[in-house]
């Protein structure tokens, strides 16, 4: 049965005519299919479906959307995000890409919560390290972390109720329902590195996912090791960034979905 698929020209040119014609004519197409933006299940035959082809240097993965969540589209991502995608990541691993690009010598802690900013409920991240970040070359005691992070363009926080403002060329890679990576513009080559990427692809809340279908992105928050630490609840890590951004520990920037 034929599906009701759409194939970009530029899905097309990576996936070869053939292919896409037999994805178009119902074969090697799923008819249902948990959608790769918003993760609720969706249905090939009976409504619009954008085919997403995620490429890495070595690998592609084909995967299914709602045509209403996002067009059909080539996603660049490194590598190792991609492999994530497809299996777990061995912990403690790091990502060579990141690794080498990153003067981040630590690993982060990345926890997703949704927050009220202006009286709007927002999808957020927010990043701390799990150690203070010295700078690259020297072993000194002073944490750079935000330091480091406002010259590549991150905002002070003063006030959690104002969204920090974009921050060209960064996004967040959401791919499958789960949160990859946060990637940054590329130092030379053509596509996005990653900032930050998860060892092991994070799973997020349905809520959180449905929030950051709604306002199109997410706020980035970071903040210097200690000044968040882990939150159980969303109001008690709000109280944490409040405190965080009264001291002058707090940067963000608001960031869209990679590939969009
Ligand atoms: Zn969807």
């Amino acid at each position: 049965m034929p599906r009701m698929l759409d194939v970009s020209d530029e899905v097309r040119a990576e996936i070869g005519d053939e292919e896409a014609e037999r994805l178009l004519g119902g074969d090697n197409a799923p008819d249902v299919y948990d959608c790769t933006s918003c993760r609720t299940p969706g249905n090939s035959e009976r409504e619009r479906t954008s085919t997403v082809l995620f490429v890495g240097e070595e690998t592609a993965v084909l995967a299914f959307a709602h045509a209403s969540c996002i067009p059909s589209q080539v996603v660049p991502v490194a590598e190792e995000q991609l492999q994530g995608a497809v299996r777990s990541i061995t912990a403690g691993e790091t990502g060579g890409s990141a690794a080498e690009q990153s003067p981040m010598q630590a690993e982060l802690g990345v926890t997703s919560g949704l927050v009220l900013v202006g009286g709007d409920v927002q999808p957020a991240l927010v990043v701390e390290p799990l150690g203070p970040i010295a700078r690259p070359g020297s072993d000194g005691p002073v944490d750079v972390f935000l330091e480091l992070l406002r010259a590549q363009g991150f905002a002070p926080v003063t006030d959690v109720e104002q969204a920090p403002p974009p921050l060209a060329g960064w996004s967040v890679l959401l791919a499958m329902g789960r949160l990859h990576a946060v990637l940054q513009p590329p130092a030379g080559g053509a596509a996005p590195q990653a900032w930050w990427q998860a060892h092991q692809a994070m799973q997020v809340a349905d809520d959180w996912r449905s929030a950051v279908n709604r306002a199109g992105r997410v706020l980035v928050y970071a903040a210097p090791h200690g000044a968040i630490g882990a939150q159980p609840r969303e109001d008690l890590l709000r109280d944490a960034m409040d405190r965080a951004a009264a001291t002058g520990r707090l940067v963000g920037a608001s960031m869209p979905l990679a590939g969009t």
